[in-house]
């Protein structure tokens, strides 16, 4: 299965990337909803949380050790994470993804 987000893993479409490991890749959402809003994913495509399998959940630890580490890197105070799962609740890219916001205090949906 192949979506917008596999390609920017493949470098096949740009975005600006500001952290990869062997799993896990973070780049800037096109449209950000906060100051810093980073979009973490895991390089496997997964179209959402409710596609995960039991095997999945190093991976899935590790989006938010990744989280951790970028916090720190940049010396953010807080931040948040946001999981869209479906279409109901706003996932528009079928690739899980968690949304890394901060910067100013952002308000639950
Ligand atoms: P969702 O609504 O699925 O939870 O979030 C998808 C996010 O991906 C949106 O915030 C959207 O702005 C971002 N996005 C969509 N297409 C692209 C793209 O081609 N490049 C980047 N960097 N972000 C994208
Ligand atoms: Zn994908």
């Amino acid at each position: 299965m192949e979506c917008i987000f596999c390609k920017i893993i493949k470098k096949e479409i740009p975005a600006e990337i500001i952290f990869e490991d062997k799993t896990t890749i973070v780049f800037k959402d096109i449209h950000p909803r906060a100051p810093i809003h980073f979009l973490i994913l895991p390089k496997k495509h997964i179209a959402s949380i409710k596609d995960l399998k039991s095997k999945d959940q190093k991976l899935m630890g590790n989006l938010f050790l990744v989280a951790k580490k970028i916090a720190k890197a940049k010396k953010l105070p807080g931040f948040k994470l946001v999981v869209n799962v479906g279409r109901p609740a706003g996932q528009l890219i079928e690739h899980l993804h968690l949304h890394f916001l901060a910067g100013r205090p952002i308000k639950m949906p």
